[in-house]
């Protein structure tokens, strides 16, 4: 096959008041299938108006999920175990409702449930054997594209990595643009430049196609909506464009903006949207349209980047997110073309991280 054969979300749901029609969707669910249906929610909203609109059924499993830090496989494996021995019993679904963190949590539980192991083992590309437990994503926060995307990103003892497949893709995702009215306007800022920086390192990269291109520019036109023109709908525009910069990506791939975030990640544990507006910050060699319309995006929303972050670094926590930076090979070449050594020598990375 010469193109890539790209596994969609199968159903999507999209609207305000979305939310309500999730009892609807899991009833179906459980005519087609018997048991429980498990809840992994992100603990902020323990106290928020959503824990009592949770459609949790006498039998069913609700889980609070952390993520104060972002997902850690040891953390899937706890989760796993603990959906494992509630009653010995496979879940009927699994509905993951949060951010990114969550979602992609729910997504690699999905597989781990019918899968042996360790998650750190899936961490890669279709290394996972057998399909998930049906699983339904609601984002709360929109930008990074995980409600769409085959990659479910873990930070492991080793490495960042997502497991990359197939079977870690949504079947069914809620999409309610009411449920981010919470979000606090930097989070909002930082998850949304997310989504940006995808569509830009898309777009500006060597591996784009028709269809790549086709969903990037939407989700770029859509972000300059919701951070330069400040629209009353920004929410629901932000939330389209969350989900078509996530399909652009599938069909590309991110940039030299992701290397060094994921660097930064993994080192510091700084969070993927922080990080990678750092990251952007200092690329406006490799993206020079790109980084200028992003400083006009911090200045309209106010948002002061953190600076000195890498700059007192040294030596070996210093080198080690050199490394895991040049590791990214495809996201270098998607950037930079085949010949990137040549352009990206370690060097050349650790005076990027210096500017930091
Ligand atoms: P997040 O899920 O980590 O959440 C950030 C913060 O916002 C948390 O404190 C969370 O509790 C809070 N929050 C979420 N929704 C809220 C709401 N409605 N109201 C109030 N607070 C709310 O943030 P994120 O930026 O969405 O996700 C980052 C994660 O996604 C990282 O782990 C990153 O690696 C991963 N990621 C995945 C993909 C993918 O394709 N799977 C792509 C990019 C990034
Ligand atoms: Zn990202």
């Amino acid at each position: 096959m010469t193109g890539r054969n790209i596994k969609m979300v199968a159903r999507a749901v999209f609207g305000a008041g979305a939310f309500a029609g999730l009892a609807d969707i899991l009833e179906q669910r459980r005519r087609q299938e018997a048991g429980r249906v498990v809840f992994l929610v992100d603990d902020v909203f323990h106290d928020m108006a959503l824990a009592a609109e949770l459609p949790v059924g006498p039998a069913d499993q609700l889980l609070w999920i952390n993520v104060a830090d972002e997902p850690h496989t040891a953390y899937v494996d706890h989760l796993t175990s603990a959906i494992r021995t509630f009653d010995g019993s496979t879940p009927a679904a699994l509905v993951g409702i949060g951010g990114g963190s969550a979602l992609d949590i729910t997504k690699a539980v999905s597989v781990l449930l019918t899968n042996p192991g360790s998650s750190v083992q899936y961490q890669g590309w279709d290394l996972v054997g057998e399909p998930g437990v049906y699983h339904i994503g609601v984002p709360t926060l929109s930008g990074t594209g995980a409600e769409v995307s085959r990659t479910a990103v873990l930070i492991g003892p080793e490495r960042k990595l997502g497991i990359n497949s197939d079977f870690t893709v949504f079947d069914q995702v809620v999409l309610d643009p009411g449920l981010m009215r919470t979000v606090p306007g930097d989070q909002y800022f930082f998850t949304g430049m997310d989504c940006y920086i995808h569509a830009q390192e898309s777009l500006q990269g060597t591996f784009i196609n028709a269809f790549s291109r086709a969903y990037a520019e939407k989700a770029l036109d859509l972000c300059r909506e919701v951070f330069l023109e400040r629209t009353f709908d920004r929410d629901e525009k932000m939330m389209m464009a969350s989900y078509f910069g996530g399909i652009s990506i599938a069909y590309s791939q991110v940039g030299a903006c992701h290397a060094l975030s994921y660097g930064l990640s993994f080192v510091l544990g700084i969070h993927h949207g922080v990080g990678n507006c750092i990251a952007f910050d200092v690329l406006e060699d490799y993206y020079p349209e790109g980084v200028a319309e992003f400083r006009d995006m911090l200045a309209v929303s106010g948002i002061e980047l953190p600076r000195g972050v890498v700059r007192h670094l040294e030596g070996e926590q210093l080198d080690r997110m050199v490394a895991v930076a040049g590791r990214l090979e495809p996201l270098w070449e998607n950037c930079l073309g085949p010949e990137w050594r040549r352009r990206m020598p370690p060097e050349k990375i650790r005076e990027l991280y210096a500017r930091m």
